[in-house]
């Protein structure tokens, strides 16, 4: 990058022009620190799923870069909530906790509180912040986080709320700064947005249309993580099955996924998430040959009854799910199968939830994420009649749960006896001279090893499992 001249305007083309507001934080994070002799710390809280958590990583390398100090505790200089709608209680957090923001603001009022992400997507959120959260400083939605850094220079120089929602966009800027949460692994993204309208679900709405990116835009990014010390990436978008079919030279994931194999250095590639409905013959064999893609498919089911899973427009049905999920076991035995199960949408009868919990049965997954229903204004399933009462999703809730935790317990231990490779992640936080790490099927390992091993690949034995977890012994000491 050349010299940024700040008596110049600022450049038009990114990620130039980004920069050129980096340079600009810098200089008033460099004189406000002088004046009150310290650094000046900045918080991000992220709600919500791994693409949030990823966006988060841009915001943090963006701030690290302007010169804040990152700390864990909200009483800080600069705070941002990034935010999530998937679901109503998500949105109910973030109001609960601004209130205990706005303690911090009084005790300090050079703060700046900035909010972003899916939720800010939605007008109804804005309005109501506009109107009784006026101490918060920024708002932006999900298509404009690559103007981070100028919209944080205008932040620093204004008194006002400053709000920069985009209803949309095709824009997709390479090359910012981003800092991961962890040195050996990280979040790759591969396409941003959805076009599946699943009918219950706000994400089309606020993440906009699907858009993939180049494919040598990712491999050049992979390529400069592994050189930074990154062993494995997860690959992330919506529906990565339809990767690539926007592009100028359309291409299939499974393509995608054999390039990124090549990729000297890289051990170990994940991905989430794959619609059922589009998962290809292509995609099992590229996974069933791989050396390092994961033994390991998310596959949300949803529900397990058809006539639900027509309302829900998911475009599969119970036996065309069951027959792709028979078939992936057959090609790859070991695979560890997970999903998200959605209970009590409208109109679903008891009949429906035993459907569901007959494919849990016969699928078998090593774990699955259970979701009450959360009605989100603006979908179809919103207005659908027949929305069911909250003691009855309660006890089926409570039903689906007790089932999945049996099964799960009991397919984990199916690996017990294994010698396995495990990525160790971190310290344990429980016991002492013991690390975690994650086998390649995801499954959890705690076993006795020094933190010296955090980020490397090592070959242990599943001992014991203990639930949802195994307790292992590191056999190449
Ligand atoms: N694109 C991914 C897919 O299709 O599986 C999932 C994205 S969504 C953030 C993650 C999960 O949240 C979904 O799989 C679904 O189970 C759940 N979800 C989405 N909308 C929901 C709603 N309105 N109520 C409850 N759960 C919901
Ligand atoms: Fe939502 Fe369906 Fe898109 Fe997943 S595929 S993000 S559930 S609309």
């Amino acid at each position: 990058m050349e010299m940024i001249d700040l008596n110049r305007p600022a450049p038009t083309t990114e990620p130039e022009r980004q920069y050129y507001f980096i340079k600009k934080v810098q200089e008033y994070v460099k004189a406000q620190s002088e004046k009150l002799g310290r650094p000046l710390t900045a918080n991000i809280t992220t709600f919500g799923c791994q693409m949030n958590a990823r966006d988060s990583e841009k915001l943090s390398g963006i701030l690290r870069e302007a010169g804040y100090v990152e700390t864990e505790s909200e009483d800080a200089d600069f705070v941002i909530y990034n935010t999530c709608t998937v679901r109503e209680n998500a949105n109910l957090r973030v109001y609960g906790r601004l209130g205990v923001l706005h303690g911090y603001k009084k005790k300090n009022p050079n703060m700046k509180i900035a909010l972003c992400g899916c939720m800010m997507q939605e007008a109804t959120v804005v309005e109501k912040l506009q109107k009784s959260y006026r101490f918060v400083d920024l708002i932006f939605g999900t298509h404009n986080i690559f103007k981070f850094a100028e919209l944080l220079a205008m932040t620093l120089e204004s008194d006002r709320m400053i709000i920069d929602i985009w209803k949309d966009t095709d824009q997709i800027v390479e090359d910012l700064p981003n800092e991961r949460k962890y040195a050996f692994k990280s979040g790759v993204n591969i396409m941003f947005g959805c076009n599946n309208f699943c009918s219950y679900c706000i994400v089309p709405y606020v993440r906009g249309r699907e858009r993939s990116r180049e494919a040598k835009d990712i491999v050049r990014e992979i390529e400069a993580l592994v050189k930074d010390g990154v062993v494995e990436v997860m690959l992330l978008g919506q529906n990565v099955n339809s990767y690539g079919k926007n592009l100028e030279q359309p291409m299939t994931f499974a393509e995608l996924l054999r390039e990124i194999e090549q990729i000297d250095g890289l051990e170990r590639i994940r991905f989430m998430t794959s619609h059922p409905k589009d998962l290809s013959d292509d995609l099992i064999e590229v996974m069933a040959n791989s050396k390092k893609i994961c033994p390991h498919l998310h596959l949300p089911l949803q529900s397990g009854s058809s006539r639900i899973l027509k309302a829900m427009n998911r475009r599969y049905d119970k036996e065309k799910y069951l027959a792709l999920a028979k078939k992936i076991r057959e090609r790859m035995p070991d695979i560890a199968l997970t999903t998200d199960i959605i209970v009590g949408f409208p109109g679903e009868t008891e009949e429906d939830f035993q459907e569901t919990l007959d494919v849990v049965r016969q699928v078998r997954y090593d774990s699955a994420f259970t979701f009450i229903y959360s009605k989100r204004t603006g979908t179809p399933a919103a207005v659908m009649e027949d929305q069911i009462p909250e003691d009855v999703v309660k006890d089926r809730f409570d039903r689906l749960l007790k089932e999945v935790q049996t099964i799960s317990k009991e397919m984990s231990e199916r690996f017990t006896g294994n010698e396995e490779t495990v990525l160790v992640e971190e310290k344990n936080s429980q016991m002492d001279g013991y690390v975690t790490g994650r086998l390649g099927n995801n499954h959890v390992v705690h076993f006795e090893g020094s933190e010296e091993l955090i980020g490397k690949l090592i070959r242990v034995r599943l001992d014991e499992c203990r639930g949802f977890y195994y307790m292992g012994t590191m056999l190449d000491k």
